[in-house]
C-alpha cells in the first residue's frame, strides 16, 4: 500500500503566478486570503477571448506558420500524476505533434511567467493527447500576431521545481519572499497583506 501523502492539486495559473510573485499562490492556497474579484477590465478580457475564439474558427493557421492541423478550443487538461490541471485556450493537433496556444489580450511582450505557464500546459497536453509538444504559441489579440515559444528540457525542469516550491511553501505555512520587481506591487490586490511593501 502506498502511504505517500497526496500531492496538493494545483492549477496551471498557480505556476504563472508563482513565477510572477511567489506570494500570490501562497496567499490563495496557504493563507487562504479571500479569492480575487472580477474587475471590469478582467470581464472585458474574458469577452475578448471569446470573440477571438469565434474568429479563430474561421481563420487559417497562417498566423502560426502552419498549413495543417485541427484546432480544439477551451481544452481542459488534467494530470493525476502531476496533480495539476488547467484549461488551454486552443490546441492545434497535427500528425506528429500537438501545440498549445494561449490568447493574450495585451501588446506587452511575453514575461517569464507566461513562458512557464505554457510549459506547464505543454506537459499536460502531451499527457492528454499522447503526442510530443515541442513548442507553444501565444496569440496577441490586439496585434493579431502569434509568437512561437520553444518548450525546452530546462523549462520543463524549472516548471517542476516551481510546482515543488509552491507545495513546500503551503505545507510549511511559510510566506515566501515577494517579487523583486517592485512595480508589480503597485497594482497588486494583495498589497494590503504585504507589510514589507508599503
Ligand atoms: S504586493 Fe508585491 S510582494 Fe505582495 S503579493 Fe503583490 S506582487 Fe507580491
Amino acid at each position: 500500500m502506498d502511504d505517500a501523502p497526496a500531492l496538493l492539486h494545483l492549477a496551471v495559473s498557480d505556476v504563472r503566478q508563482h513565477v510572477y510573485c511567489p506570494r500570490i499562490p501562497y496567499f490563495r492556497l496557504g493563507a487562504r486570503v479571500p479569492f480575487r474579484f472580477v474587475t471590469g477590465a478582467m470581464q472585458e478580457g474574458i469577452l475578448e477571448h471569446q470573440r477571438t475564439e469565434a474568429l479563430e474558427q474561421r481563420r487559417s493557421l497562417r498566423a502560426y506558420g502552419l498549413t495543417d492541423g485541427e484546432r480544439l478550443f477551451e481544452v481542459r487538461v488534467r494530470s493525476e500524476r502531476l496533480a495539476l490541471g488547467g484549461r488551454v485556450d486552443m490546441v492545434i493537433c497535427r500528425a506528429a505533434e500537438v501545440i498549445p496556444v494561449e490568447f493574450k489580450n495585451s501588446r506587452a511582450g511575453l514575461g517569464l511567467h507566461h513562458k512557464y505557464q505554457l510549459t506547464a500546459y505543454a506537459t499536460l497536453v502531451e499527457d492528454h493527447f499522447g503526442l510530443p509538444v515541442r513548442r507553444a504559441f501565444v496569440y496577441f489579440i490586439p496585434l493579431k500576431q502569434a509568437q512561437e515559444v520553444a518548450i525546452t528540457p530546462a523549462m520543463r525542469a524549472y516548471t517542476k521545481r516551481v510546482l515543488n516550491e509552491i507545495r513546500t511553501g503551503v505545507a510549511r505555512e511559510r510566506m515566501p519572499a515577494g517579487t523583486r520587481v517592485l512595480g508589480r506591487c503597485r497594482v497588486c490586490e494583495f498589497l494590503p497583506y504585504c507589510n514589507d511593501r508599503w
